[in-house]
């Protein structure tokens, strides 16, 4: 009796572990117990400070990861290659268990991921791609050339330009600013925006004085606005007397700041000489204001916080033995492999719509006053 009773249970027992293992199976492909991959300490490396974006992208992924069960370790590679490179080596050696790495140089950190690899450490590459490895996991980003079809939307459609194929009109010029030529975004954005923009220079309805409309004519180092300021100072003296450049494509806030500096130091910004149309991307404050001011004409939203809930969300996953949530299993080949990665929305923000930004929670009404 007492044989059969204990066989009974551990026939039920039995039946049970193997109920749980086919929940495990169907939840994520491996043996899965809830949360058990929490804790530990989650490495951060981040491009810069001078950017509010990546504060807040930092800050914001720190806030969640401690939210999920982690410790985390944030660091900011000042824009230079070797710190963020010595950064990560530095989390390696630490045992950080989970990289999210936006990258500085994204082809520079062959040798060190592959030592992440062997260390047995997963690696989330975080709004910029990084090249040339097989030791990326995940990409947490935006739809890249999305933003870049977005500026490019914006200009023809606030020059009011007609259809292409019709042509005729009067010419508007048009100068051309590309992001840092080592960050894999930069040719999404430049791709994104060429492709609208290319068969109104094909008509003739638009026109680059300038002619430099190659991509490596047209690339900022680091995406830095002095560097950009510097350009439109030059383009402006070489290739406008009388005549006004009526857009500029900027990839960026901070580019765009530098654009808009040089043309005001050139007297643009007056009635008689009006700003021409100038694009950006990240709603920083700064840019947000001269939306408001009427100097910068439209940026790009990406709400860094949605961004950061997802790499937090991939990470997680990882670390538990689940697979995380992916949208995308085409488009981003790094050169070794196509990154599974998860893409969310850019938003076109100008004057009529900044308010978008309050209600999502991104400004307070007050920092746009
Ligand atoms: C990001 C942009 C940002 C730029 C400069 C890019 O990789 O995707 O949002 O404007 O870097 O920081």
């Amino acid at each position: 009796m007492r044989t059969r009773t204990l066989g009974a249970a551990s026939l039920a027992a039995l039946l049970l572990l193997t109920l749980t293992a086919c929940g495990q199976e169907a939840r994520g492909g491996s043996r899965y117990r809830p949360d058990a991959g929490k804790g530990g300490t989650i490495g951060l490396a981040m491009p810069t400070k001078s950017s509010e974006r990546w504060i807040a992208d930092g800050e914001n992924m720190a806030k969640q990861f401690r939210k999920a069960g982690y410790d985390t370790d944030l660091q900011y590679g000042d824009d230079k290659v070797e710190n963020q490179i010595a950064q990560i080596e530095n989390m390696i050696t630490k045992g950080r268990r989970l990289l999210v790495i936006a990258a500085i140089d994204g082809s520079a950190l062959t040798e060190v991921l592959q030592r992440a690899h062997d260390a047995g450490i997963p690696v989330i590459s975080y709004d910029r791609l990084i090249m040339g490895t097989p030791n990326v996991d995940y990409y947490a980003s935006f739809d890249n050339e999305r933003v870049g079809e977005l500026e490019a939307r914006y200009i023809v459609e606030r020059l009011g330009l007609g259809s292409p194929a019709k042509g005729g009109g009067k010419p508007y010029d048009i100068e051309l600013f590309a992001g840092s030529p080592d960050d894999n975004n930069t040719r999404y954005f430049w791709s994104g925006a060429v492709k609208v923009l290319q068969p109104y220079l094909d008509s003739g309805q638009l026109v680059v004085r300038s002619g430099q409309t190659r991509m490596n004519q047209a690339t900022t180092l680091r995406w830095d606005g002095g560097t950009a300021q510097k350009r439109m100072d030059d383009l402006i003296s070489k290739n406008y007397g009388e005549e006004s450049v009526d857009a500029v494509l900027s990839p960026y806030d901070g580019i765009s700041i530098g654009i808009i500096s040089a043309l005001k130091s050139a007297g643009y910004g007056t009635p008689d000489r009006p700003l021409p149309v100038v694009t950006g991307q990240d709603a920083e404050l700064a840019s947000v204001k001269s939306i408001i001011r009427g100097e910068q004409t439209q940026t790009v939203f990406k709400d860094t916080r949605k961004l950061a809930a997802q790499a937090v969300a991939m990470g997680d996953a990882v670390l538990n033995g689940r697979k995380p949530e992916v949208n995308n299993v085409k488009d981003y080949d790094n050169g070794r492999k196509t990154v599974p990665s998860y893409l969310l929305d850019p938003v076109s923000i100008d004057r009529t719509n900044t308010g978008l930004l309050v209600r999502e929670g991104y400004f307070t009404a007050g920092q746009l006053s």
